[in-house]
């Protein structure tokens, strides 16, 4: 089963592609993306150069850090492919989301819409297949993802989804917050 490293080398960024994003979370995302490089880890994103996709991985790149971008060739234009860094164009969303998946030792939430949605949803259903045990970790900014652990918690109340299954993720209230996380034994477990 794919599991991490205590200390991740290459993470996996899920965010938002809006531009019309809260200032403050295009703020955080430049700051973790800063913070990726600081600590010498490779981002890994979806290749984009718009939203809080854009400003992960052009602060990674401008503080001399490791980026591999993956794109969709439909989404090229739409999504403005950041081609300054290293970048995997693959014919579908499948293909990416699985090599996003197996380049990365864990997993990181931004704020994001539907499609960051689908992406951690799938991870934590890979997860509940016990098809990896890779650390995710929630950056639950404002509160941002608590409607989505009501939903889970409402899974678990229902007894859908095992109570234990909430130690698949670890949700942090702020970007400084996340490092610490990454690197904790119970971030790895
Ligand atoms: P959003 O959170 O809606 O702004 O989307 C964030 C990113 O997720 C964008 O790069 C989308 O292209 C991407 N995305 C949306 N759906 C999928 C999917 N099924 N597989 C892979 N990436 C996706």
């Amino acid at each position: 089963m794919p599991t991490a490293s205590r200390r991740p080398d290459s993470v996996c960024v899920y965010c938002g592609s809006s531009n019309q994003a809260d200032p403050r979370y295009l703020a955080a995302a430049d700051q973790f993306g800063k913070d990726l490089a600081d600590n010498g880890m490779r981002l890994v994103y979806g290749g984009g150069g718009v939203g809080l996709m854009g400003a992960v991985a052009r602060a990674a790149h401008a503080a001399g850090g490791r980026v591999l971008g993956i794109m969709p060739e439909f989404l090229r234009s739409r999504e403005i492919l950041y081609d300054e860094v290293e970048t995997i164009v693959v014919p579908n969303m499948h293909e990416r989301k699985m090599i996003m998946f197996q380049e990365s030792d864990a997993f990181v939430v931004l704020p994001g819409g539907i499609g960051t949605l689908e992406e951690i949803v799938e991870l934590l259903s890979w997860r509940r297949l016990d098809l990896h045990r890779k650390p995710i970790v929630f950056a639950n900014l404002d509160g941002f993802w608590n409607p989505l652990f009501e939903l889970f918690d409402h899974t678990i109340g229902a007894k859908l989804t095992p109570a234990d299954f909430r130690e698949a993720w670890v949700s942090v209230d702020s970007i400084d917050a996340i490092m610490p996380a990454l690197t904790e034994p119970k971030a790895a477990a």
